[in-house]
């Protein structure tokens, strides 16, 4: 395959990572991205499947809109493993030769995607927070925060295809269910024997936390170091439950062992994008601010009047977190309030009397 003769290449995949039967979360995003960019370009999106009798999935991803899946159905797919998955998508990309692969940027995406780079020898630009079609090449521009995010730069692969990116979770939009989608399921014919996996996998551990995922709630109440020690986030929990949501925490907070690393949201943490996100305590720092300015949209409750914060906060409370919080939880019962006082730019606590 010559990878220089760019004209050859076609239709933007994304690649269906599933563990279990499941879809990892990510992929309905990558579909939703996807599907802007193949219109842009005027072409299909497409969408690479491997597993163990999965099938269900195939349909599934046409729902979400795909026109085509490639699917790989083989026992030796069952579990993800590098080798295995590698040699599928290679076969697959050396006979339909896509131009854009899209992974999500999870551990078996990250994983994944340098060791398809590297085989095909093209290029690939990891963690992606953004991608848009250049309107007169129609090449990809692929941008991803830099140098400890204080930059962002903005990659093209301009003479060899595919074009490949990882993708942050959490950050694009995702694909919407449409039942009357259709498309084709293409069957993989893989040449992949036994003897090309060096790895066993010998068990899967899941841990035991609780699960509510950060990705995915709709109401996110984080906590920094202002809310000064781990039982702040009992506040918080309760000010979430009564949201339906969940916590988050900033870094200096999980560094202070208040909280799992699972709830980090940052640069080094979990990138979210809910409905609201609520930051109680947190100056809003860049590697914070990296990973949550997209929600739709920020209260900020610091102390601080002059917090960095404040910069990317929609509504923002001067006030210390455990005198606003719990004023909070009591005026939701009284919405109407709520509602009125969030509609003024800044609000003092006073207000909240
Ligand atoms: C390479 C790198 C990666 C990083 N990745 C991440 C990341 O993923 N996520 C992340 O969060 N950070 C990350 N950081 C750390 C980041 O730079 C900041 O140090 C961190 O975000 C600060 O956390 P904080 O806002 O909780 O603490 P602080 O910056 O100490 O802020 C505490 C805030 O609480 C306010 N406050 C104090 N008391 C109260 C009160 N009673 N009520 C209300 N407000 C009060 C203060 O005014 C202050 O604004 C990273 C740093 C580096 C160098």
């Amino acid at each position: 395959m010559d990878n220089r003769d760019i004209k050859q290449f076609k239709n933007v995949w994304v690649f269906a990572e599933q563990r279990n039967g499941i879809l990892t979360p990510v992929v309905i995003e990558l579909l939703g991205e996807g599907r802007k960019l193949a219109n842009e370009i005027g072409v299909e999106l497409c969408a690479i499947l491997g597993g163990y009798n999965v099938d269900g999935l195939a349909d599934e991803l046409i729902r979400f809109g795909a026109d085509k899946v490639y699917y790989a159905n083989n026992e030796l797919l069952k579990n993800y493993t590098t080798d295995g998955y590698t040699k599928i998508i290679i076969e697959a990309v050396e006979e339909f030769k896509p131009e854009i692969i899209l992974i999500g940027a999870t551990h078996i995406g990250r994983d994944l995607a340098p060791r398809v780079a590297s085989n095909l020898n093209t290029g690939l630009t990891a963690d992606c927070t953004k991608l848009e079609i250049d309107p007169e090449d129609k090449k990809l521009k692929q941008t991803r925060p830099a140098f400890g995010g204080n930059i962002m730069a903005t990659i093209v692969c301009p003479e060899r295809r595919p074009q490949m990116s990882t993708v942050r979770p959490g950050v694009m939009d995702k694909a919407v269910e449409d039942a009357d989608h259709k498309g084709e399921i293409i069957k993989l014919n893989t040449k992949l024997t036994k003897s090309d996996i060096r790895t066993e996998v010998v068990e899967i551990v899941k841990t035991k936390k609780d699960l509510i995922s950060l990705t995915d709630a709709e109401f996110i109440i984080s906590g920094g170091l202002g809310i000064k020690n781990a039982d702040g986030f009992k506040l918080l929990q309760k000010l979430a439950d009564r949201l339906g949501g969940t916590i988050g925490a900033s870094r200096a907070a999980v560094d202070a062992g208040w909280i799992d690393h699972s709830r980090q949201v940052g640069q080094t943490g979990t990138t979210v994008k809910p409905k609201v996100y609520v930051a109680c305590g947190i100056s809003g720092a860049i590697q914070h601010l990296a990973g949550m300015q997209n929600s739709d949209i920020i209260i900020a409750i610091n102390t601080n009047e002059n917090a960095p914060i404040f910069e990317v906060a929609d509504y923002g409370i001067v006030g210390d977190v455990y005198d606003v919080v719990p004023k909070l939880i009591e005026l939701l019962d009284d919405d109407k309030r709520l509602v009125d006082l969030f509609n003024s730019n800044r609000i003092d606590v006073s207000q909240l009397q």
